[in-house]
């Protein structure tokens, strides 16, 4: 089984055999670019960077898909955490136009990758349905639609959700999809290794030093040399000022068997605070629901049960 930063192991991770990269020692230490980080980020950077023709090594201090990909919910849908609107306001239209055409970049890139190297990961296409219980929230919705719209979202309201949840308005977005995020990045692990590029599990990144043109990097499991680095760890180590800006947030998710699923094409979200989504995933011939949210700042809380309960 896949370990995991947290105390408890995530759906995915116990779902797979742990991937086994084809190296755990190299002779030659030069490389093109060294890529901090095994998940989804990291693996993704340097397929990319490998297909490109640079030789790249991937160092991960544990095993891929430790970290945040491997507990992640794997929704991919252009309805963000930072709304359209939000952006608009604090952007200008032109930068929510830019946002959203990002984000089915991101999307046609996972699928297009899924077609070239020829790989399952459950991958599917969804319709995504976002719902207001209240006035207030209806009010939000109503702006999110407005805003999804002038930055381009194919969107429309709708008077049915598959959710059984009493509800006054919704919206439908298409077009969203839905994967197994392990699946997904050992699969591109594996077209990356394909093409010559070098991953080693439990080096951990100490520190990195400039040489001239190159960069010497120091790792818990030996020295390397690389003539450009990037960190796709998702907070940079090393660089305090960052650190000290970013604010640790905790988040919830729970899988469980059901009687009555979810449609699998299907993500739904509800707009309260902090907000609530759902997805269906089939596994060992059960159907599940993944329900998600009740997100706060790390300590802020007092204790996880109260927040389990009520996803
Ligand atoms: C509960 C939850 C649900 C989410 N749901 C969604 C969703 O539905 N849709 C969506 O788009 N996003 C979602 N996200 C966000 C998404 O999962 C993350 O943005 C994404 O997984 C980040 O991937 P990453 O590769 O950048 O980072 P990570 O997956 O965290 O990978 C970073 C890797 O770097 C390694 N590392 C760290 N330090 C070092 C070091 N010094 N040396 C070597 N290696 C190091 C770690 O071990 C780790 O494996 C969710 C996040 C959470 C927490």
């Amino acid at each position: 089984m896949i370990t995991r930063d947290s105390n408890t192991n995530s759906l995915w991770q116990e779902s797979l055999p742990v991937y086994a990269p084809r190296t755990t020692r190299i002779s030659n230490h030069f490389f093109d670019v060294i890529i901090v980080g095994g998940g989804i980020t990291g693996i993704t950077t340097a397929c990319l960077l490998q297909q490109a023709g640079f030789r790249c090594l991937v160092i991960e201090a544990e095993k891929l898909c430790y970290g945040t990909t491997g507990g992640t919910t794997a929704h991919i849908n252009s309805l963000l955490d930072t709304t359209y609107g939000e952006v608009s306001r604090d952007f200008g239209t032109e930068q929510s136009k830019l946002l959203l055409h990002a984000t089915h970049a991101a999307r046609d890139l996972i699928r297009s990758n899924i077609e070239q190297f020829r790989f399952d990961c459950d991958y599917r296409d969804c319709t995504a349905f976002l719902y207001a219980k209240d006035n207030k929230q209806e009010e939000e919705l109503v702006s999110i639609a407005l805003k999804g719209k002038e930055a381009g979202l194919d969107l429309s309201f709708t008077s049915e959700i598959p959710l059984p949840a009493n509800f006054q308005k919704a919206i439908r977005v298409p077009h969203e999809a839905a994967m197994h995020p392990i699946k997904y990045v050992y699969g591109l692990a594996a077209a990356f290794e394909a093409a010559g590029g070098t991953i080693l599990e439990n080096h951990s990144f100490m520190t990195s030093q400039r040489l001239k043109i190159k960069l010497e990097v120091v790792t818990s499991n030996g020295t390397f040399s690389t003539r450009d680095l990037i960190f796709a760890t998702h907070t940079p180590p090393n660089f305090n000022m960052v650190q000290m800006k970013f604010i640790p947030w905790r988040s919830y998710v729970h899988a469980f068997e059901t009687k009555n699923p979810l449609p699998n094409n299907v993500l739904v979200y509800d707009l309260d605070e902090p907000y609530h989504y759902f997805r269906s995933h089939r596994w060992k011939d059960r159907d599940l629901i993944i329900a998600g949210g009740e997100d706060h700042e790390t300590g802020q809380k007092a204790g996880e049960v109260h927040s389990f309960r009520k996803t």
